[in-house]
């Protein structure tokens, strides 16, 4: 048999039919419009998920049964049936039309099969098994740990997102403000492991964790911004100046940040600095310390019936403070839940004012020291006890505060 013939179809604003509205249909559609192809569902039903596709207006359904004339402006179908012999009359429509058909249900009898994708950013892989679907999805998966895992150069940015990897001359460079998540390496978003992995420079906090930093390929500057000396005003002035400096002279920056840039994180600072000196900066959220803590200790920030609001607040400045922004006395009058990032060294001030305010004193409090990682510890207790508790427990950053009846509600983690 003759080997097929790989294309990368260009389908935006072209019609393609999909016939079925399955689990086939409910799998192929997505990466269609992704495509931007312009879809055209024939079937009598349909998957809820094609339901809201459809109701998105996202693509157009025709509530019945194929019939040959929904091919007239067709470039593609996908038949996405069991029956056969509707299936054939669909393959036969589509070949008098000279149009490719793709079948689920008879690879012999298709003209086009469907490849075991990867995309990688700019990237796509597409892996034919020679009859075999599960020889490409095995092929696919190996292909796709390489290029997630990458130790060597195997990808480039494409011309418009910077210098080629490896080669942090003449052409510009960018930088990246990356969430790394609450402390799990596993817990980064799959973009932001893929940028890491294409790094020329990374600047990373003292949150990050390290377990991400291992795997960055050889041959990467790591800048390890919690060893800059200075203050803390002057080391972040001094992060600013080696994000630009770097990507001016052509690298591909990534500062990575514990939990999600943009929270108690100084990103949005990052980013002016960034385009004051005219460099491109992309930001990628992360999963915030503030939720994934205390959901790893078994407390979820709301609950059906028990808690209608969460708000982050954070207690590096005591609320007497003339330099405090929060109204202390506006939260005590909240009835959800609280979480405070960086509260530890107020927290005496902080439930005092809490409770001075009405809270009271047998709301549930807990604490989650180093959420998420093996060294992850909780101490459960009320809102009037809790800040002796944790002085007497020894409990250290990082930890968030956690207060509000959502802290009983689920078993013990
Ligand atoms: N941008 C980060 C927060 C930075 S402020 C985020 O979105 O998570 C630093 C504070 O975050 C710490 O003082 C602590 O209160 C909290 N924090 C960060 N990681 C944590 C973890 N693994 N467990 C508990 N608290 C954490």
């Amino acid at each position: 048999m003759s080997s097929p013939y790989p294309l990368g179809l260009r389908l935006t604003d072209r019609r393609v039919v999909v016939v079925g509205g399955g689990a086939v249909a409910t799998r192929r559609v997505p990466a269609l419009l992704d495509a931007g192809a312009d879809v055209l569902l024939v079937a009598p039903e349909i998957s809820p998920a094609l339901h809201a596709h459809a109701d998105a207006g996202r693509l157009r359904w025709v509530p019945r049964r194929f019939s040959p004339d929904d091919l007239d402006d067709a470039w593609l179908v996908h038949v996405a049936i069991d029956d056969p012999d509707a299936a054939a009359t669909v393959s036969a429509a589509a070949a008098q039309r000279r149009i490719f058909c793709v079948r689920a249900d008879d690879r012999e009898a298709a003209t086009a099969w469907t490849p075991a994708v990867t995309r990688h950013g700019p990237v796509t892989v597409a892996v034919l098994g020679g009859g075999d679907p599960r020889r490409a999805m095995t092929v696919r998966d190996a292909i796709r740990t390489l290029l997630r895992e990458r130790k060597g150069p195997l990808l480039t940015h494409s011309v418009e997102q910077g210098a080629p990897v490896n080669t942090p001359t003449g052409a510009p460079g960018r930088v990246a403000l990356v969430g790394a998540g609450p402390g799990d390496p596993e817990l980064i978003t799959v973009r932001g492991w893929r940028l890491l992995t294409e790094a020329d420079v990374v600047v990373a906090d003292r949150l990050v964790p390290g377990l991400l930093l291992d795997e960055l390929r050889t041959g990467v500057e790591l800048v390890d911004a919690s060893k800059i000396p200075y203050g803390p005003a002057r080391t972040q002035e001094e992060i600013n100046r080696i994000l630009v400096d770097r990507a001016l002279a052509g690298a591909f920056v990534v500062r990575l940040k514990g939990g999600d840039p943009y929270v108690f994180g100084r990103g949005g600072e990052e980013l002016l600095a960034c385009a004051a000196a005219g460099v491109p900066v992309t930001v990628v959220p992360g999963v915030t310390s503030s939720v994934a803590a205390p959901a790893a200790a078994g407390i979820p920030v709301t609950h059906r019936a028990v808690a209608h609001e969460f708000t982050v607040v954070s207690g590096h400045v005591a609320p007497d403070s003339p330099a405090s922004l929060v109204r202390w006395d506006a939260l005590a009058a909240l009835r959800g839940t609280l979480v405070i990032l960086m509260g530890l060294k107020n927290l005496s001030e902080i439930t005092a004012t809490l409770l001075e305010h009405g809270r009271p004193a047998e709301t549930p409090a807990a604490v989650v020291q180093e959420g998420t990682t093996g060294a992850q510890r909780t101490l459960r207790s009320t809102l009037g006890s809790v800040a002796a508790d944790v002085a007497a427990a020894g409990v250290r950053p990082p930890a968030v505060v956690v207060v509000g009846d959502v802290v009983g509600v689920l078993p013990l983690v």
